[in-house]
């Protein structure tokens, strides 16, 4: 046993529903079950997040979403999903392993609200701030 809950699951060393695997990726239903079909994606190497992760290591585990996803919209017949990613504890991150949710939507009543806010733009607040993350991606 390690202190990560999902090399845990990996090694098969806890339990879980597995919906798909392959040498580098698995994906199993997460216990929270936010709706029917709640599926967890994540690399097999131990990585904390996506802000933590090699091009590489995000290619692999992005590349399996679109399949695993649709398999999931199949099987549970579900018209929408959202696919979500939490980096750190202040943006929701509870398990230090990194992992893509997918979460079928059934219903736009379902009280679930993933919304953002639209506000008016100042686009030379909005220029400069593309400007320092531009630099940044340049780096
Ligand atoms: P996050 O809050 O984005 O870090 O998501 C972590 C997710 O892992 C939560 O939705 C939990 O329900 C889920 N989770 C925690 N432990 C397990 C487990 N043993 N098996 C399946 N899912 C788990
Ligand atoms: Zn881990």
């Amino acid at each position: 046993m390690t202190d990560c809950i999902f090399c845990n699951i990996i090694a098969g060393e806890i339990p879980s529903c597995k919906v798909y695997e392959d040498q580098e990726v698995l994906a199993f239903l997460d216990i929270s079950q936010t709706t029917p079909g709640h599926t967890l994606v994540i690399p097999k190497e131990h990585v904390r997040n996506i802000l933590d992760m090699s091009e590489s290591t995000a290619s692999v585990l992005f590349s399996r979403v679109p399949k695993i996803a649709r398999a999931v919209q199949k099987a549970m017949d579900a018209p929408a999903m959202n696919i979500i990613n939490n980096n750190e504890p202040i943006a929701g991150q509870t398990v230090f392993h990194a992992h893509v949710h997918l979460v079928p939507r059934y219903s736009e009543n379902d009280g679930i609200n993933i919304t953002y806010s639209v506000h008016e733009p100042d686009f030379n607040i909005l220029g400069k701030m593309a400007e320092q993350i531009a630099q940044e991606v340049r780096a």
